[in-house]
């Protein structure tokens, strides 16, 4: 298999609970994307951030994942082992005067509304956080596979954003451009919550002179408050020990019809069933569906 394939996709998630129907919508979504273009699938672990990580939660996640019938092609990432990477393009863009040195302290930052554009900071800090310099009117545009047109002003909206952290931790943001870069990743579906990072990390991939993927957003699961699922009590569970229910649920949020999977007695058939009858075109094409909708889809598919 060559290097760069016409598609490879990825699941990344972050080890910081076990699985929920968010990130299996996520999960999912992108492993029937691959299969429908006859791609790759890979899953990446971001277990960058020791201090959200949950004991065994890693672990935990691709267990799960297993039991859904949900195999990468090609063995798990760990970021927590790639550091080197991104050391190394951290130091390309200090060298190209593309990054610098934050002195700024937490008031400092405060004082602009958090969006960082000049260093304000009176000490030297011995530790300081490394940031992108964003140019004025650096505007990202881009067109999203389900979302469409998407355009931000990183100046006015994000500023100077953090590569590495003041505590030592890389920030998710040079670590997922490095790798989907260096993983050969040709197409990014993940939730809609990180929509509006992807302009931060197309403006990285042009400041490290890397191709920019496709990129297609799906909708997030909110709870009635309008609060995503993973934060939220009502998430429906995970169930390792039985998967069905959580793909059914998952295949409706993606706005698939149920029959062609009503027939599914367990995770490998349903995968099979869905991978022939997904259609990409009826993905929901917003950025968050509610519990209630879905709740209300099911019972509509109802046999
Ligand atoms: N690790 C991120 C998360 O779990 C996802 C990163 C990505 O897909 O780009 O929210």
């Amino acid at each position: 298999m060559s290097d760069f394939p016409c598609y490879r996709g990825r699941f990344a998630p972050s080890p910081t609970g076990p699985l929920h129907l968010g990130s299996l919508v996520a999960a999912l979504g992108s492993w029937l994307l691959a299969r429908h273009a006859h791609g790759e699938w890979r899953v990446r672990m971001e277990d960058l951030d020791p201090p959200r990580e949950v004991a065994g939660a890693a672990v935990q996640q691709l267990a799960t994942l297993d039991a859904f019938g949900l195999h990468p092609d090609g063995a798990v990432e760990w970021q927590s082992r790639r550091s080197a990477l991104y050391q190394n393009a951290l130091d390309r863009l200090l060298a190209e005067g593309k990054a610098f040195a934050c002195h700024c302290s937490r008031s400092d930052l405060a004082a602009g509304d958090g969006v960082h554009h000049h260093c304000t900071g009176k000490t030297q800090r011995p530790n300081p956080a490394i940031r992108l310099r964003v140019p004025p009117g650096a505007t990202i545009s881009f067109e999203d596979g389900l979302q469409g047109g998407i355009a931000q002003d990183v100046w006015r909206e994000v500023g100077d954003f953090v590569l590495k952290r003041a505590d030592g931790l890389w920030a998710y943001q040079l670590a997922v451009v490095v790798d989907d870069a260096a993983q050969g990743m040709t197409d990014i579906v993940r939730g809609a919550d990180l929509l509006d990072s992807t302009p931060r990390q197309i403006l990285l991939q042009q400041a490290l002179g890397l191709p920019t993927p496709r990129y297609l957003h799906l909708p997030l699961i909110v709870d009635a408050h309008g609060q995503k699922l993973s934060k939220s009590s009502e998430a429906p569970a995970i169930d390792a020990n039985d998967p069905l229910p959580a793909l059914h649920a998952a295949w409706l949020v993606l706005g698939q019809a149920f029959p062609a999977v009503a027939a599914s007695f367990d995770a490998a058939s349903f995968l099979a069933s869905a991978k022939r009858a997904f259609l990409p075109d009826r993905l929901p094409r917003v950025t968050s569906l509610s519990l209630a909708a879905l709740h209300n889809a099911a019972d509509a598919n109802a046999v």
